[in-house]
């Protein structure tokens, strides 16, 4: 999408370790335009495949999430981060390591929220190892709802996560695809 990646160029600070920062617009002070457009391309590429319900991971996820939720008009739900494992029956309940903090943290939703008549679409901001998805992957798992598809908005394509993910015929997409990224530039795949 260009406007993502015409924004990445402009706005994007490349930290040591990989990390991508996009706070100016997209991780702490939203850009709302570009977040509509966002939320437009989503429905765009997963219009007709079923959807009832998207699912993301807080916190970073939950402004796309909500904002393709409005524009698919499903529901959001977002799984949440607990220290310990919390679990008393009420919760599906994973363990997913963070790409940024590196550390272990299970993540939860309420069984209230998430069946086996859901189709789900899961959405977030970045796609690095994809440990955040296979958590997101496994609470559906648990509940025996569907998956749809994943759409992501800045996915790191050099560690080679989603690539493995659409081999498995996950049908994965992606607003900006980052081939390359280091102090001297970002490159997109074309
Ligand atoms: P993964 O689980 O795919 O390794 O990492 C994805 C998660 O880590 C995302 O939910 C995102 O919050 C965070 N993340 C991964 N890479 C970056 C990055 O370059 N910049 C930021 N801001 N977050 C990232």
């Amino acid at each position: 999408m260009k406007q993502m990646e015409e924004m990445i160029l402009r706005e994007g600070v490349v930290l040591p370790g990989e990390i991508l920062k996009v706070g100016s617009f997209l991780n702490q002070n939203i850009d709302t335009t570009l977040l509509g457009q966002m939320a437009e391309e989503i429905a765009r590429l997963f219009e007709g495949q079923g959807v009832t319900k998207i699912l993301t991971i807080e916190a970073s996820g939950i402004a796309i999430a909500a904002a393709a939720g409005i524009a698919m008009g499903v529901p959001v739900l977002f799984a949440k981060k607990h220290k310990t494992s919390n679990v008393d029956g009420s919760v599906y309940s994973t363990v997913v390591h963070s790409f940024t903090h590196n550390e272990d943290y299970h993540v939860v939703v309420s069984r209230d929220y998430l069946s086996s008549s859901d189709k789900v679409l899961l959405v977030d901001d970045f796609l690095a190892n994809g440990k955040a998805l296979a958590g997101l992957m496994d609470l559906c798992d648990q509940a025996g709802a569907e998956l749809a598809g994943i759409a992501i908005a800045i996915e790191k394509c050099f560690t080679g996560a989603g690539d493995r993910l659409r081999e498995q015929g996950i049908k994965l997409e992606s607003l900006a695809m980052i081939e390359s990224m280091s102090e001297d530039g970002i490159t997109f795949r074309s």
